[in-house]
């Protein structure tokens, strides 16, 4: 059976991959999935085609017999967390979230507010393929979409309940805000006014064309990065289209990987809320998570890439302390087991007001490490090929096998696998020199020329 979601819901360029008749139908089969008479929040990011995907996915569901309530323009949390707390019985994002503009997709959310699992993206693929769907009665029909307003109100007040705004509010902070010209300027400059900071915000239009690439990457922020120093800001946040992830820059304009802040995350959580639990995140991340937060007692579990089956894990086993992936997806299951941009915010806001330091000063205390990220093209079953052989030349070492394959070892650590959603293979390294780098690199690369014979 043909898949049709992606490691985050289903995605596609607009209109020709995301035609009329393809989102009619896959919203057809979405509808059919949800019990008759279920209650679905829908929402979309601002990218071009969104208002017109959610049209033709609302008109698809009502037809088949579901009520549809429209919660407007709002982050992928925002909605999230309104399925979850407004008792409604799932709910559907119309956004493509860090992808390039000329793309959308949807996103199916369950009513715990998390994206539905694996086994149930099947059935809706299999109800897709075999168009089994339900035709509802004449009688049974919502026939109208209702408005459902406030969902991002309900979500700011629900981020507030976790942080210290008193504290906060007393350091004055300005915070550099780029939310990439989408939904994240609705919520995350009105979230940094009421912790009573100053909001410095920068490609904050609404715009179907982004003056940034939607993935927040040091890369694509170097303009926002070296707005910081200019506006003499404390701390910079950048999201992708959603808003469910925050890159976090400090006030020298550096930019840092997820892994790195959520390490420092992780230690606020357990030092000053006095919270316990494990953390849960995908192999792609540093193995200086495992380093820094063992001796608080903190134990990592790594986990497949991908933050739907992260929060699912969590949601499971109900022992988290907090999740997250290392693009900057930060999870707090306090308040709801998804990735969450403006809670990451606001915890990171805390985290400054509690340290007393600078952003800059928490970022350099944390070990330097080389870094190398390269991708080769190849099929799958190349790139799985790859892994076996890497996995042999390296098993005298610590070897996590969940996702392609990561060795780690006391000088580095790297990981190799197959890309979840392009045919690609990907190398992710971290080394304590780049001499260590290059050598480990090397060794890949022979496994990769051995296999692919190029
Ligand atoms: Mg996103």
């Amino acid at each position: 059976m043909k898949r049709l979601f992606g490691t985050d819901g289903v995605r596609g360029i607009v209109p020709s991959e995301l035609n009329p008749q393809f989102i009619a139908k896959l919203a057809w089969a979405i509808g059919s999935y949800f019990k008759e008479g279920s209650r679905i929040l829908i929402g979309s990011d601002y990218r071009a085609g969104g208002e017109a995907i959610k049209s033709i996915v609302s008109g698809s569901l009502i037809l088949s017999g579901v009520k549809v309530y429209d919660a407007g323009y709002a982050p992928t949390p925002a909605l999230q967390y309104a399925v979850k707390s407004e008792g409604f019985d799932g709910g559907v994002v119309i956004t493509a979230s860090h992808n390039p503009p000329e793309y959308n997709g949807i996103k199916v959310i369950g009513p715990h507010g998390v994206e539905i699992e694996r086994e149930e993206e099947r059935v809706i693929e299999e109800i897709f393929w075999s168009e089994k769907f339900r035709v509802t009665g004449w009688r049974s029909a919502a026939w109208s979409t209702q408005k459902y307003p406030g969902v991002n109100d309900i979500y700011i007040r629900a981020v507030l309940s976790h942080v210290d705004r008193h504290l906060v509010a007393k350091r004055g902070f300005r915070v550099l805000v780029d939310p990439a010209n989408n939904v994240g300027a609705l919520t995350t400059p009105r979230l940094i006014r009421e912790l009573g900071a100053k909001p410095v915000v920068v490609n904050g239009d609404l715009s179907h064309e982004p003056a940034r690439a939607p993935e927040p990457t040091p890369e694509s922020l170097r303009e926002t990065s070296s707005a910081i120093r200019a506006f003499n800001c404390d701390l910079g946040v950048a999201h992708d289209g959603d808003a469910d992830r925050s890159i976090i820059i400090d006030d020298q304009g550096r930019v840092h990987w997820g892994d790195r802040s959520a390490v420092l995350l992780a230690r606020h959580l357990v030092l000053y809320k006095g919270l316990k639990g494990k953390v849960y995140t995908g192999v792609s991340s540093s193995t200086l998570v495992e380093d820094l937060l063992r001796p608080l007692g903190v134990e990592v579990v790594w986990l497949k890439v991908g933050s739907v089956d992260i929060a699912h894990a969590m949601r499971r086993s109900g022992d988290a302390l907090c999740g997250f992936e290392e693009n900057g997806g930060f999870m707090y299951p306090s308040h709801q087991y998804v990735r969450d941009g403006a809670m990451t915010t606001a915890l990171f806001l805390e985290l400054l007001a509690t340290s007393g330091k600078r952003a800059s000063e928490l970022f350099s205390e944390l070990p330097e490490y080389y870094v190398v990220k390269k991708k080769y093209p190849m099929s799958r079953e190349l790139a799985l090929r790859v892994v076996e052989r890497v996995r042999e030349e390296f098993k005298s070492e610590r070897l996590i096998t969940v996702d392609g394959v990561k060795v780690i070892s006391r000088d580095y650590w790297v990981l190799v696998r197959p890309s979840g959603t392009e045919p690609l293979l990907r190398v992710m390294l971290e080394a304590k020199s780049e001499e260590v780098a290059r050598s480990v690199l090397e060794r890949v690369e022979l496994a990769i020329r051995e296999v692919t014979g190029a």
